[in-house]
């Protein structure tokens, strides 16, 4: 159970050479949150998590637990845990050895070590393993002796770096509940570094976006996932059709955008959708659409319904189709710009179509990203 209220990070910033990997970092957390920091490779996000751990001096900012300055204390007295994607374990020591090591540095009498030990091999799941050795496990079973070896020092904090990435799309899954599991049964405060949008949402309460050491947007899964206020953000949340266009008009909310490279007449199709930010004519913009809002109409039939005003149509041919189950993935190619799409019934590869969404599905944002100014929404 975490034993603090809330944890402040105040103009948190860490440079290397002349180069900031972390800057401004302004953040507070509260007990018993999990929070994902999410971001693509290099965007700062384990500057940030060595930073809170202690591994990392800062260069600038302060970091508090309820009020009291912390980034000074080196990282035995942070009395945060930490699970990294190299497990990190001792490859001589059983698993419950290796689970009571931090225990016995701190000194507990051996029968206090023997239970919490047991305790935490149980929660992992990992009773029948004990007493085996890191290379006898599986890759999931190694990342629980980590998490167990961090949880059973009772943290006031744990901090996660990319801990799922070595595992196999399946047993990723598993552990992903495992761990949101373990969070909410002990009521910890979880920090989780990743570049997977699907692990962030499906994990925390709230997601930071980085990008080039900054935060780009701090709000609910809910909130990124329904509102990105940028590109970038619409990127990781599953707008996989970001796309370069010029502002033609604007009125009440909605822009008509041109899509230079798509075909479809004079510079390229033209598009309605929803402004977000102040846009004008002439403005160049990035447009962002789902794949699942895409509505893919061959020879005069629609394959799927649009629900609202349609934006407009983009012509194309289908170039490639991927069996996805229930519905099918459909790469769509118009003029030099390929479109995603999904379907539920398989288009012919070779097929004329057109493309074309409901207005309020696709998002037109500025081109420039430092244009948005990062809200840090209340938990
Ligand atoms: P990844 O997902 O690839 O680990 P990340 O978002 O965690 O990426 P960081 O590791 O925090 O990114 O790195 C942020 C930036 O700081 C990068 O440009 C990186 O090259 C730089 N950087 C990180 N550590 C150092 C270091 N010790 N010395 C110099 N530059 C560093």
């Amino acid at each position: 159970m975490s034993d603090f209220e809330s944890l402040e990070l105040r103009g948190v910033g860490r440079r290397f050479g002349g180069v900031d990997a972390l800057s401004g970092l302004d953040l507070t957390i509260k007990s018993g949150e999990f929070v994902a920091l999410l971001g693509p490779s290099g965007c700062g996000k384990s500057t940030a998590l060595n930073c809170l751990a202690g591994l990392l001096p800062l260069t600038h900012g302060e970091i508090l637990l309820d009020g009291r300055r912390i980034d000074t204390l080196p990282p035995e007295r942070r009395g945060f845990g930490m699970v990294f994607q190299s497990y990190a374990l001792f490859p001589h020591l059983s698993v419950e050895k290796n689970v009571a090591f931090g225990l016995q540095m701190q000194g507990l009498p051996r029968a206090e070590i023997d239970s919490r030990v047991r305790e935490a091999i149980s929660l992992v799941k990992l009773g029948e393993h004990a007493k085996k050795l890191p290379g006898q496990l599986s890759g999931g079973q190694q990342q629980r002796v980590a998490i167990a070896r961090a949880v059973v020092l009772e943290p006031s904090l744990v901090l996660m770096d990319e801990p799922l990435s070595n595992l196999d799309a399946k047993l990723r899954l598993d552990m992903r509940t495992e761990i949101r599991r373990l969070h909410q049964s002990l009521g910890l405060t979880t920090i989780y570094v990743t570049h997977d949008q699907e692990e962030a949402l499906s994990l925390a309460d709230r997601l930071v976006v980085m990008r080039e050491g900054r935060v780009q947007q701090v709000g609910t899964p809910d909130e990124l996932y329904e509102s990105p206020t940028s590109w970038y953000v619409a990127d990781f949340m599953g707008y996989r059709n970001i796309l370069p266009a010029t502002v033609v008009s604007t009125s009440a909310g909605e822009a008509v955008v041109e899509l230079p490279g798509t075909a479809g007449g004079g510079d390229g199709a033209r598009l309605t959708g929803r402004a977000v930010g102040g846009l004008a004519a002439g403005d160049d913009v990035r447009v962002a659409i789902r794949p699942e809002d895409f509505v893919l109409v061959s020879s005069g039939v629609s394959a799927g319904s649009p629900t609202g005003r349609a934006a407009g149509s983009i012509p194309g041919a289908v170039s490639v189709v991927e069996y996805h189950g229930r519905e099918h993935a459909v790469g769509v190619q118009t003029g030099d710009t390929m479109l995603h799409a999904r379907t539920p019934a398989a288009p012919q590869v070779g097929a004329p179509v057109s493309l074309t969404a409901p207005v309020e599905r696709v998002l037109v944002f500025p081109e420039a990203l430092d244009a948005v100014v990062p809200q840090e929404v209340a938990a």
